[in-house]
Formats: C-alpha cells, structure tokens, sequence
C-alpha cells in the first residue's frame, strides 16, 4: 500500500532540531530516543524506503543485553520479544564442510547471569515495524520514500534537498544510512577498510528437530556459517562464502542449495526446508575516519561496517544510539546548541575505541578462521584450549567487549 509522505512547503514547518537520513534500525532507534527523552524537539527521517511498508529482509539480529535494555527504555522491548527467540547456549566449531565430527573451539556457559540469555534473535522486519510504529505515535516526521541528495552547512543550520524538491533546515543532520553512506561522502569524510570477498547467504530454515535454543557458528574454509534459532522449530542462516559462490547458491535451484545446506548442518536438526527467499550481502570491513562534523553525525554502519561474523553489527549501532541521544539531551537540558563540533565530539570520543576494538577484533577472526592453509590451521587447533579460556574473546560474541563501566545511560536500560 502506498504511503502518505510528508512534504510541507518551503516555510517554517520544513525547520527541524534534527533529521536523520536513513529510517533504517539504528536512524529509527535514534529518533525514538530524542523524541522520548524531549517530545517537543521537532525530529524528521527521511528515507527512500518507507519503514512503515513491509519490509524484505530476510535477516534476524541477535540483539545482546544492553541492545535489549535500550529497546526497553524506549518503550518497544515488550512487542518485539512476542517474535524473538532467546539464545540459552552457543557452540562455535572450526571444522571443515561435511564433518561429522566437528571439534568444539569456543563453548559458553557461566559467560552472562544466570538464567539470562546470551542474546535474543529478532526478526528484522519485526525490528523495523516495531520502530516505525513507535515513531508515529511520538510524532516522528516522515519523508519517505524519499532520500538526501544534498546539504550545505549554512549556519546556524544545514540545509538539504531531498529527491523529491523538498528543503528542509535543522539544526543537526543525522547520517545513518547504511555503510556505502552517500552523506557520509557527501560530508567530505574518509573511511579505512576493504572487502572481503564474501558474501554472506541469508536464509530462515524450518527443520524437524527443536534448535533448543542452541546456536551453532562452524568456521569453515570459505567463511563462517550460522545457524540461530528462531521461535518454533526455525533457524536463521547466515552463510558466508566466496562472492562468486554466494550468488551461484542464491540463484540457482532450490534442491542443490538444500543439499550444501545439509552437507553443512549434518543431522542435528533433522529434515531441512527453505521458509524464506535466499538473500546475499557483500561484506567487506569500512570504518570512518571521523564521526563527526559541524552539524553533522555519522550514526551505525554509516560509520563503522564490519563484519557479521559475530552478530556484533547492530549491536554497535544501537551504543552509537545510546551514546549520541545522551550527548544532544544532555546539551538541550542545558540550553547549549547540541549542533556544535564541540558537543559531538564527546559523542566520537565515547564511541571511537569500542568501535574499532571490535572491528579489529572480527576482521582478525574472520581471517584466522576463512582459510585452509595447514599452518594456519595448526596454530589454532594448538590454541583451541587457549582461546576457549580467552574472557575478551567470548565477550564480544555476547556484546559485552566494552565492559559495563562508563555506559550510556539507555544501555542500562534507563530513560535520558
Ligand atoms: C548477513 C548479516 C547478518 C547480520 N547479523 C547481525 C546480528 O545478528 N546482530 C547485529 O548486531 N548485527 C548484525 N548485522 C549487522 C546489521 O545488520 C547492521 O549493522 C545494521 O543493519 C545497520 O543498521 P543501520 O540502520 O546503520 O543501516 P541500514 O540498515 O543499512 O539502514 C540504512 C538506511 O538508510 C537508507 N538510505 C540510504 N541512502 C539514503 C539517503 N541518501 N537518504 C536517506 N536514507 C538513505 C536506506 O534505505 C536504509 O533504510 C548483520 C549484517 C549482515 C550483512
């Protein structure tokens, strides 16, 4: 169904405190969290894709503690949990395609409080329903589908032109649109990173056998692949493999795709059916070398895409969120303009070490781990036990690499 876009004249009402570009997971949770902490502050998201349409990703996030404790604080944890499956264990194995045996190199227990899961899988087209819900009744406003195609710093505002002709000014433009981020280019900002040359398969399985809860990471030649549970006897698939043979998997027939599948699933989940359309993302590591500028916020994968490997994407986003709605709250409560180099740079400050932390740490693992090479391999059977006792290590696949001191206030599950 076609949806109203909001487009008001060139006047007053196109003036805003803040607009972000990109109504994607981490640009709608952001919005939310200015608009519950300050109701008043007038927050525009403009987007060529209406989040309020259905949405085709086929995609589900394990969303770790704090992620949950912010999506708490915003009021939407309750709708969304009724569509998400917890994860009670998680086995990661480096192994090779159609083992039967496949040696154990990372297990975890005693890794959060007990009786908490390690992480919940959410959908991502409950994730961004949920949000955009959410959205319009604090009276977020809408453009979209429409997109920013330019802005000038024209103080004490930035002005942008949408696709559409609209004008709108504000006080801060919010990037967060996605990791090939056009603002971001836009904003004159340089990134570090490369491609990887794989593509990660994405897919939802039904099987015979209940999941238990159980998630399974085997480290394969090609790449990682990813079975997490979702409610009912399904699973989420994320599957990497070399760019060329993702695409092969995802547009060829269904029977091969299932064979490669079972190849590397074994038995433990009994008799395998496709639930949802095959889907491929390239992946590739892009941080930006600034994530701020006069006026202007890179927020999400706009300022740091990295790989899937452990489900750590969003997760950063969402401390992105975090960290940047309490800077601008904290600047508005004090009657100072949150639009100013100053003020954001505590934002950059606060998220610049997490970021690349955990950027360092996937890109590393995702090399040690994409390869056959025998050497390679030696080291880490040598280093199994090791790794296994490694607390860093484990703790960013649970989310937790940045330790629970200094924490935004929202991922402590309390309000701005
Ligand atoms: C296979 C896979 C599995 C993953 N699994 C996990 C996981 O389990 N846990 C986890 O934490 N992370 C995971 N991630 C990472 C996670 O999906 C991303 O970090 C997340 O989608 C980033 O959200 P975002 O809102 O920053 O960007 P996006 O979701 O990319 O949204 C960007 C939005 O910007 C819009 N846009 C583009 N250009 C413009 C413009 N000019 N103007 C306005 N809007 C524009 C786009 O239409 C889009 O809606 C996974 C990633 C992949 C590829």
């Amino acid at each position: 169904m076609a949806r109203k876009t909001t487009t008001t004249s060139k006047s007053q009402n196109n003036i805003f405190d803040v607009v972000i570009a990109g109504a994607g997971y981490a640009g709608l949770a952001m919005a939310l969290a200015l608009k519950s902490a300050l109701p008043s502050l007038r927050v525009a998201i403009a987007d060529p894709r209406d989040p309020r349409a259905p949405s085709n990703d086929q995609r589900a996030s394990a969303i770790a503690a704090s992620g949950r404790n912010l999506f708490t604080a915003l009021g939407v944890w309750d709708d969304m949990v009724v569509d998400a499956q917890p994860i009670e264990e998680m086995i990661v194995t480096d192994s090779q395609t159609g083992n039967a045996v496949r040696p154990v190199f990372l297990t975890f227990e005693g890794e959060t409080e007990s009786g908490e899961p390690f992480a919940h899988m959410v959908p991502n087209q409950t994730m961004v329903r949920i949000l955009a819900q959410r959205g319009e009744e604090l009276g977020l406003e809408f453009f979209c589908p429409d997109r920013v195609t330019h802005f000038t710093l024209d103080e004490p505002f930035q002005t942008l032109k949408l696709a559409s002709g609209v004008e709108l000014k504000t006080k801060l433009l919010i990037a967060a649109d996605g990791v090939r981020s056009a603002l971001r280019n836009l904003a004159g900002i340089q990134t570090v990173g490369w491609s990887y040359g794989q593509s990660a398969i994405v897919c939802t399985i039904a099987h015979s056998e209940p999941h238990h809860g159980k998630a399974w990471e085997h480290f394969l030649p090609a790449g990682p692949f990813a079975i997490l549970p979702l409610p009912g006897n399904r699973s989420s698939l994320v599957w990497s493999e070399k760019d060329a043979d993702a695409q092969r998997l995802v547009n060829g027939d269904e029977f091969t795709f299932r064979m490669e599948l079972e190849r590397r699933i074994g038995n433990e989940l009994g008799d395998l059916s496709l639930d949802s359309p095959r889907q491929c993302f390239p992946l590739g590591l892009k941080i930006a070398r600034d994530f701020v500028r006069p006026r202007f916020a890179l927020l999400g994968d706009a300022a740091h895409g990295i790989h899937p490997i452990a489900g750590q994407g969003l997760n950063l986003g969402l401390r992105d969120v975090a960290a940047l709605s309490e800077v601008i709250v904290e600047a508005a409560r004090l009657g100072q303009d949150f639009g100013q180099l100053d003020v954001l740079q505590n934002y950059e400050r606060w998220r610049r070490a997490d970021t690349v932390q955990m950027a360092i740490l996937t890109d590393i693992l995702n090399r040690m781990f994409s390869n056959d090479i025998a050497p390679v391999r030696l080291a880490r059977t040598i280093g199994l036990g090791l790794v296994d006792r490694m607390p860093g290590l484990k703790k960013m696949f649970i989310g937790e690499a940045a330790g629970s001191k200094d924490q935004p206030r929202l991922l402590q599950g309390l309000a701005l």
